[in-house]
């Protein structure tokens, strides 16, 4: 590198000195001293403050000043608000060091966006230890910041301000956020002896929803942006993630490791009610575990709504619970005791249990019981399950029916039972392998009927194939599966099975969905059923022609070998002879494809019926945005509506809504 002469040296010194002097103080115009904000005092108020500690008023700079501030921090000598320098707190780039009072009255006229976020932050001073002042000869009742709901629950109505100055209350947010005219907002609202339809009146207003929405919202925004450590927040955030998922992987390896770790997992993982929700649903079941001890499961279902958040459902997991009487009796005693245990109210409860007879018995069951003691605990049976078992219900319905599935099985049987017949199912058929059945698993026979259905060729080829191997003993040719599947009644109802069993598939997945709903729920179910009609007989019939293409045999139905009735003697003319049907399609009809329509159908509004009559109750709830253009006649409607569900969710003296405020909140 070459040496700089002196000279240079110099003149390059020069110009960075230069440079340096016109960049100094360009940080300062970042950092600004002069807090001067329209319509504020300047700091001085704010060390007035710090020195008297009374909150004081920032004075209006135009139109109908206010001078007495004085005054008022004298009044609100008890103001139990302590107050904060808003420059601590304030989001705003430029901090704001001023106190705007805490009595409505006394805010400034025009309220800015800051003015606005000093004010959020402080949020509103309820006034609650003072000797009111006497109006009209009755004194404010303290009593209607809180608002009581017809359910006993107890409303806080934080949006409600009384102002000292004035003798009179006031709409926090409506007069922050709204800028229409209210009863409670230009003069406020004294009038004691109507508070309380007053205050009804103005909080089921559109315009105070809204006003309340945005300060809420604004209240929430202050609080995520400000708050200074959000980047702890993340660090946080991130931690919980890890050890979320930590707890995730060591649940997943839970089954190789010993049965104390294991108990101890389950009993760690049983969480602790810390829901503030009035209302919940149980979930219970029942299993025996390893031991023929007799295990409940209980699980707590609850609704989270809070300000300015998505309703949440959420569900937690209560723990084991040892049953040794597992009767209807026993277990509500159990149930009971283990809700009085965790401090939860009989009356907020709801129930959900399985199709097990001692919880849904209509007698004895647990759900009877519990109805018993609170007509309001509705029963709702697990759809998924009932699904199941009309599935179940249908499968034993008719002889085809029962041939069918036992066929199915035979098969799975055929080639699993040899390990050489195996081999050669496994060489041929690639997709699907054959499947059992199992009686509890529903899903089974979809897994059992669905290899069958879509390469039956490939498996009937297989059959044969193995049948006609000379070289093997007749044990394990075992022709007869072969002859069996040659039966074009087989095709017909495997074409019909399949087509039920694709459909419950479909109504299964949706409700299991979370997002799933009653009316829906009753709508997927009617679909499921009503889906196989007169006319699906002969798509059905023409299905299975294409499958006995497929194997190579004549597609007509055959006179199946049928139970004949004993031939009696005839006392009298009317009695009808008995006779079985000719017509082999009609036979098969009238005997399989009808016996599982019926059978399916019966099932269903049999197991179905709760649902339906807890649906009806509720039904015209789930259609709101429906109500938006209401005429006479339908508010007539509605409100009737709303009055049967009174009806149905009172027990004695205890309602859980008023048909008239939810009429109106409609
Ligand atoms: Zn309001």
């Amino acid at each position: 590198r070459k040496k700089l002469s002196g000279a240079e040296y110099r003149k390059r010194k020069a110009i960075k000195e230069a440079n340096l002097k016109k960049q100094a103080g360009a940080l300062k115009k970042f950092l600004r001293r002069d807090y001067k904000i329209k319509n504020l005092k300047s700091r001085a108020c704010l060390e007035d403050e710090e020195a008297t500690v009374a909150p004081k008023v920032v004075a209006p700079g135009e139109g109908e000043c206010r001078s007495d501030s004085e005054e008022s921090s004298s009044s609100c000598g008890n103001d139990n608000v302590s107050s904060r320098t808003a420059s601590a707190a304030s989001p705003s780039p430029t901090p704001i060091p001023c106190i705007i009072s805490s009595d409505a009255v006394l805010w400034p006229c025009s309220i800015t966006d800051n003015i606005r976020q000093i004010i959020v932050e402080q949020g509103p001073n309820q006034v609650k230890d003072l000797n009111f002042p006497q109006h009209g000869g009755r004194w404010f009742p303290v009593s209607s910041y809180m608002w009581r709901l017809r359910n006993s629950e107890e409303v806080h109505r934080e949006w409600l301000v009384y102002s000292v100055s004035k003798n009179s209350v006031f709409c926090f947010c409506c007069k922050l956020c709204s800028t229409c005219d209210s009863l409670l907002i230009p003069e406020g609202y004294a009038n004691w002896k109507h508070i309380h339809t007053a205050l009804r009146q103005h909080e089921m207003s559109t315009n105070h929803l809204d006003a309340y929405k945005s300060w809420i919202e604004l209240c929430h925004r202050l609080r995520f942006n400000k708050t200074i450590d959000s980047s702890h927040q993340r660090i946080l955030q991130a931690e919980t993630r890890h050890w979320n998922d930590v707890l995730q992987r060591l649940l997943a390896v839970s089954t190789y490791l010993g049965k104390t770790i294991q108990n101890e997992f389950i009993s760690l993982s049983s969480s602790k009610l810390t829901h503030k929700a009035k209302y919940y649903s149980i979930i219970c079941d029942c299993t025996r575990d390893i031991s023929y001890i007799e295990q409940m499961t209980m699980i707590n279902r609850f609704v989270k709504c809070e300000a300015c958040q998505q309703v949440k459902i959420h569900e937690h997991f209560l723990g084991f619970i040892p049953v040794t009487d597992s009767p209807g009796f026993g277990l509500t005693e159990v149930i009971l005791d283990q809700l009085k245990e965790m401090g939860l109210q009989l009356k907020d409860m709801g129930q959900g249990y399985d199709n097990g007879s001692n919880m849904k018995g209509k007698y004895a069951g647990v759900q009877k019981q519990i109805l018993e003691k609170n007509p309001r605990a509705l029963f709702v049976l697990c759809s998924s399950h009932s699904l199941n078992l009309v599935v179940s219900d249908a499968a034993v319905c008719s002889r085809h029916v029962v041939f069918f599935f036992s066929l199915l099985q035979e098969i799975y049987v055929f080639f699993s039972s040899s390990s050489y017949r195996w081999a050669v199912l496994k060489e041929h058929v690639s997709n699907f392998t054959v499947k059992p059945l199992s009686t509890t698993r529903w899903e089974s026979r979809v897994d059992a009927v669905h290899p069958i259905m879509y390469q039956l060729g490939e498996v009937y080829d297989d059959v044969l194939s193995i049948a006609n191997d000379t070289s093997k003993d007749l044990m394990t040719r075992h022709e007869a599966v072969a002859g069996k599947m040659l039966d074009f009644q087989f095709l017909c109802t495997l074409a019909i099975w399949h087509k039920v069993l694709n459909q419950v598939n479909i109504a299964n997945k949706l409700l299991q969905s979370p997002d799933f709903d009653l009316p829906a729920t009753i709508k997927v179910l009617d679909d499921a059923v009503t889906f196989l009609s007169d006319e699906g007989f002969q798509s059905v019939i023409e299905e299975a022609k294409q499958l006995a293409q497929v194997i190579g045999m004549p597609p007509e139905l055959k006179q199946t070998s049928q139970i004949r009735p004993r031939h009696k003697k005839k006392q009298f003319d009317y009695e009808a002879e008995d006779e079985p049907i000719q017509d082999p399609e009609l036979d098969y009809k009238v005997n399989c494809f009808y016996s599982i329509l019926d059978t399916a159908h019966t099932s269903v509004s049999e197991r179905f019926q709760q649902l339906h009559e807890v649906c009806q109750s509720f039904h015209f709830l789930y259609d709101i945005s429906g109500l938006n253009n209401l005429s006479a006649t339908v508010g007539v409607e509605l409100l009737k509506k709303c009055k049967d569900l009174q009806v149905y969710l009172s027990h004695g003296n205890n309602a859980d809504i008023d048909a008239l405020e939810l009429f109106d909140e409609l």
